[in-house]
């Protein structure tokens, strides 16, 4: 069986190295990197996790940083660790299209092999999914053939930091109806969204959207990932860890006793694979 971790966060050795700079420079940076106990590895550490616990590969995503040098350098690691660590990094872009140029900058990051664009936090950079960049970044992706995966949040529950700043789960609804076809993934079981599916309109538009598990522990019980699949169906729900936050391991051995056979194969790297590396489904 192989096993992809659907959602894990790597920075440049630069970035891991001088995080206090970027403490001191990015809102958002800082609001989830200050406390020196939220860790940072390179693409190298993700490996080295992946190796740990026996995993094939890793959909490797950035961080939405605010200036386009900081993503320049973060783009430049994860298409260098992909290129170095073939088929077992999985790279996503960062991009930031509330910057003037940014779509030079996320079309060279898919010349290099960038398979998609995420974490994405529309709302911590400051534009609009349904604006007229949101709306050019889905047509960039749609046209490209390549993923979107976003920072989708539950609008209930507890606090913690990064919590908002993505988009909300009625936005990515909204983005999937204007966009059939853009293959989108809504992290953190979509903020909740899946439950309406079980509406027939909006499960026909959410057609080519996929929930991970990211954070999985940190929010939801033992059963929901059972539930999820319910919702959405064996191949659009990706086992997920958000590594180095959580282990993938442990994930893994959490997913274990409640989901079996070709759902479990499924949720554990097939679907990821559908979602993120094959063209066309
Ligand atoms: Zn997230």
């Amino acid at each position: 069986m192989e096993l992809i971790d659907a959602h894990t966060h790597a920075f440049a050795p630069g970035q891991v190295e001088w995080r206090e700079r970027l403490v001191a420079s990015d809102a958002t940076f800082r609001e989830m990197y200050a406390d020196p106990k939220a860790r940072m590895v390179t693409c190298d550490g993700v490996v080295a996790a992946m190796d740990r616990s026996g995993f094939d590969a890793a959909v490797v995503a950035g961080f939405a940083f605010a200036a386009q040098r900081d993503i320049d350098e973060l783009n430049e690691h994860i298409l260098d660790g992909a290129r170095m660590h073939a088929g077992r990094v999985i790279p996503l872009a960062t991009v930031n299209p509330a910057l003037d140029g940014w779509e030079r900058a996320a079309e060279k990051a898919l010349d290099g092999g960038a398979r998609g664009f995420g974490e994405l936090r529309p709302s911590s950079q400051g534009w609009d999914p349904l604006g007229p960049e949101g709306r050019r970044l889905c047509e960039l992706a749609r046209e490209r053939g390549v993923t979107l995966l976003w920072h989708a949040s539950e609008p209930v529950g507890h606090a913690y930091p990064g919590k908002h700043g993505g988009i909300s789960p009625v936005e990515l609804c909204r983005v999937a109806e204007a966009f059939p076809g853009l293959r989108m993934v809504g992290a953190h079981f979509g903020g909740g969204l899946p439950f309406y599916l079980q509406m027939p309109e909006v499960k026909e538009a959410l057609a080519c959207v996929a929930y991970d598990t990211a954070a999985w522990s940190l929010l939801y019980d033992d059963g929901s990932v059972r539930r999820l699949i319910e919702l959405a169906g064996r191949d659009r729900v990706l086992l997920a860890s958000d590594f180095p936050l959580q282990s993938p391991g442990r994930q893994l051995k959490r997913l274990e006793p409640v989901v079996e056979g070709e759902a479990l194969e499924a949720v554990c790297g097939a679907a990821a694979r559908r979602m993120y590396l094959d063209a066309d489904e």
